[in-house]
């Protein structure tokens, strides 16, 4: 495993991240057992840095991730979030940020995290996030239940707009950096440099579409992004290639982010992330699957139009 600095943190942290969401059953039903040995199976080979959120599976993927972690935490980097409780419910108060620590400290089995990101804050009033959110997130971190803190969200005006506001130690972007899309790049990644912010890049397969079996039914993307990813798969099959294999490869070799979090829950998606790292992509193959998926390329939505983000 390779690892790097998270930011100015002293966190160093797996190349390949532990996505804990599909723990939750957010991509299905998933076996708790099995999760476990996942979770096992992935600090064996390396995988130090786990991320989760109370809003996973309303609390299940917490639940079940602190019953795996019993034994590990100190060798371990563990990330949860505040603030998303539910698909439409947000509570970015101070108050909820205090109490939201303590419920997720008691479910992950440990007396403090490593990171503590406020979750989705484009869902948020920003006055908020910016004079309330943020400083009791600073509170936590010096009361010790919280190393660093940080902000996740889709839109990367609004990540920005708060981390130029209000001093924040990490970002966390997802479905911003993949086969199918690189603003990340262009717009976050110098803004991050320059401001000493260590970057968080989650869902290198796009949040399921860039696998053989497609995207869950809540996936918010067009219908023509599900289309060519489709073709892209057949292509990649046809070819002896796996797309998912190589949209995580694609991913890993992204030095400018620090981790990139996939999400499993099984001994064999951690083992298929762990033969991606270890495979080099094959650069004409990526270069093909790149044409095929190009007329979806950076679309985003709702409506598909990068400055309604
Ligand atoms: P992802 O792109 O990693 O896709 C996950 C889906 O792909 C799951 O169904 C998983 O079983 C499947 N999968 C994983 N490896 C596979 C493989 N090798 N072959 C085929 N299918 C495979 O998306 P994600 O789970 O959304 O993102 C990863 C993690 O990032 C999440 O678990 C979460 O921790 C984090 N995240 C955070 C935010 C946020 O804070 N707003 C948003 C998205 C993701």
């Amino acid at each position: 495993m390779q690892y790097r600095l998270l930011g100015r943190t002293q966190l160093k942290v797996s190349v390949i991240g532990f996505g804990a969401s599909p723990l939750g059953n957010v991509f299905g039903e998933t076996d708790p057992k099995e999760g476990e040995r996942a979770v096992h199976m992935a600090i064996d080979e390396g995988i130090n840095f786990f991320d989760v959120s109370p809003y996973y599976g309303l609390t299940l993927a917490e639940e079940r991730l602190g019953k795996a972690l019993q034994g590990y935490r100190g060798s371990i980097v563990l990330s949860t979030k505040c603030g998303r409780y539910g698909t439409g419910e947000f509570d970015f108060s101070a108050r909820r940020v205090f109490a939201s620590i303590d419920e997720s400290l008691r479910r992950l089995r440990t007396d403090y995290v490593d990171l503590l990101q406020a979750h989705d804050i484009e869902f948020g009033d920003m006055k908020q996030i910016i004079e309330e959110t943020v400083p009791a997130m600073r509170q936590l971190q010096q009361q010790g239940k919280v190393r660093y803190i940080g902000v996740s969200g889709y839109p990367l005006t609004v990540l920005m707009r708060v981390a130029s506001s209000i001093s924040v130690d990490t970002i966390l972007s997802y479905c911003r950096y993949n086969l199918l899309a690189d603003d990340l790049d262009a717009d976050l990644v110098p803004f991050a440099e320059a401001h000493g912010i260590g970057l968080i890049n989650a869902s290198p397969l796009h949040m399921g579409v860039l696998t053989n079996q497609g995207a869950p039914a809540w996936h918010p993307a067009a219908s023509e992004v599900y289309r060519a990813a489709k073709e892209a798969a057949e292509f990649c099959r046809l070819h002896d290639a796996d797309i998912s294999e190589l949209a995580l490869r694609f991913c890993f070799d992204y030095m400018r982010v620090a981790t990139t979090l996939v999400g499993m829950a099984t001994q064999d998606r951690v083992s298929k992330s762990l033969r991606a790292f270890q495979t080099s992509a094959d650069p004409q193959m990526v270069r093909q699957v790149r044409a095929i998926l190009a007329p979806v390329f950076n679309q985003f939505w709702p409506s598909g139009r990068k400055e309604n983000q």
